[in-house]
């Protein structure tokens, strides 16, 4: 049973010692406008519970030396990014410091037998390794729509057998702890708002694009879900009245014509056509062409190359102009497989569409720019969300 604080105070100050680091007991009070001996009531109750821990004397503000304190070295999240074909696992400390983290190839659509056994063996490695004396929380991401109240999955088009499994249940038997499932778009958001691009930002738009393409949407400081949880599934807007058919069964979805998936098949219609000779070469020798290739052989100066990335930057960047018109966001976070790997070529492209685009009064100050916590984003965010939810009074 994991221990959680008793009230609104207590979360206040867990909150400020994790995203803050050990503090001195008077410079909580100042923040927290408590006066000294009503914060030291507090702060012993959470010592008891085995939440903070003193960490010796501050230097001296004039008078006596106040005692430093810190979130308990014993503090442990697991945050669980589960991708469409890969998965990741992390611990962190209480402060959301990544300690360790393991990382493989993973089908979603194995089921979530397959796919959560794969994940508890997982933390069983990082137990190993002697990073979980125990765990506080895990927070956990899927690629589809979740009912985060109820912790399942709601109707996923690319996860087969996961409709409205128990992940939250099953989780949380297989490890005693609390357990968060959210949409693996809005645990990336999150992350880069606790430790990434978009500190300190209270409105903006977390793009994802990896297999397919998915939006985080961060209102005020919280992510917003929708009514039934899909809310930010741009991959599916329809951007053309013909095209290639979508994974979901429609014809004309952004992400059929723009995403790691659709990339990699572009790139080989170039390689087998002639239009480049750089990923024909890459074909022949590896029998496929990855996102990889694509980016060398851009950087390479391969032209086929560089209008695939372009016409894909021009389809995000019209949908994003309109995203923009609609939400006035005041920063666009690119993230995922796709954009980590082609850089600031996609980037540019996308920038250039939505600032012509979009009106000034919505662009005037809007930064477009690239994830900073690239593949650890999700992993972050997951511990962020669950970490607000141990850390909140029942
Ligand atoms: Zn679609």
């Amino acid at each position: 049973m994991t221990t959680r604080p008793q009230n609104a105070h207590q979360t206040r100050l867990l909150e400020l010692l994790r995203d803050g680091g050990p503090r001195s007991r008077a410079e909580l009070g100042d923040l927290v406008h408590m006066s000294r001996s009503k914060v030291a009531v507090e702060l012993d109750r959470l010592a008891e519970l085995g939440l903070i821990q003193n960490a010796g004397l501050a230097a001296s503000r004039g008078g006596r030396r106040s005692g430093i304190v810190s979130l308990s070295p014993s503090l442990r999240f697991v945050g669980i990014d589960i991708g469409a074909t890969s998965i990741a696992v992390a611990v962190t400390d209480g402060e959301l410091r990544v300690l360790g983290k393991l990382q493989e190839p993973c089908d979603v659509r194995q089921g979530p037998d397959a796919v959560l056994g794969l994940a508890l063996t997982l933390v069983a490695k990082l137990r190993d390794q002697g990073l979980l004396p125990q765990i506080h929380g895990v927070g956990l991401g899927v690629p589809g729509p979740v009912s985060f109240r109820e912790g399942v999955p709601v109707v996923p088009p690319i996860m087969p057998g996961w409709d409205r499994y128990p992940v939250r249940e099953a989780l949380g038997r297989e490890l005693g702890c609390p357990v968060q499932v959210d949409n693996d778009v809005n645990i990336m958001a999150v992350g880069e708002q606790h430790a990434g691009s978009a500190r300190s930002v209270d409105d903006f738009l977390f793009i994802k694009i990896g297999t397919g393409i998915g939006c985080g949407i961060v209102v005020d400081g919280s992510v917003y879900r929708g009514a039934s949880g899909s809310a930010g599934d741009i991959g599916h807007i329809r951007v053309a009245a013909s095209g290639p058919t979508c994974a979901c069964g429609n014809v004309g979805c952004l992400e059929a014509f723009f995403s790691g998936a659709a990339l990699k098949r572009h790139a080989t219609s170039a390689a087998r056509s002639g239009q480049s000779p750089y990923l024909a070469a890459r074909l022949a020798e590896a029998g496929k062409v990855r996102v990889e290739d694509v980016a060398q052989a851009m950087m390479a100066g391969d032209a086929a190359a560089m209008r695939l990335v372009r016409a894909g930057g021009e389809r995000v960047g019209q949908v994003l102009a309109s995203l923009v018109s609609f939400f006035n966001p005041g920063l666009i976070v690119l993230g995922g497989s796709v954009p980590s790997l082609l850089g600031h070529p996609l980037l540019a492209e996308i920038r250039s569409v939505v600032y012509r685009q979009s009106l000034p009064l919505a662009t005037g100050n809007l930064p477009i720019v690239l994830s900073e916590l690239s593949d650890s984003a999700g992993v972050i965010g997951a511990t962020r969300g669950i970490s607000d939810h141990v850390f909140s009074a029942p």
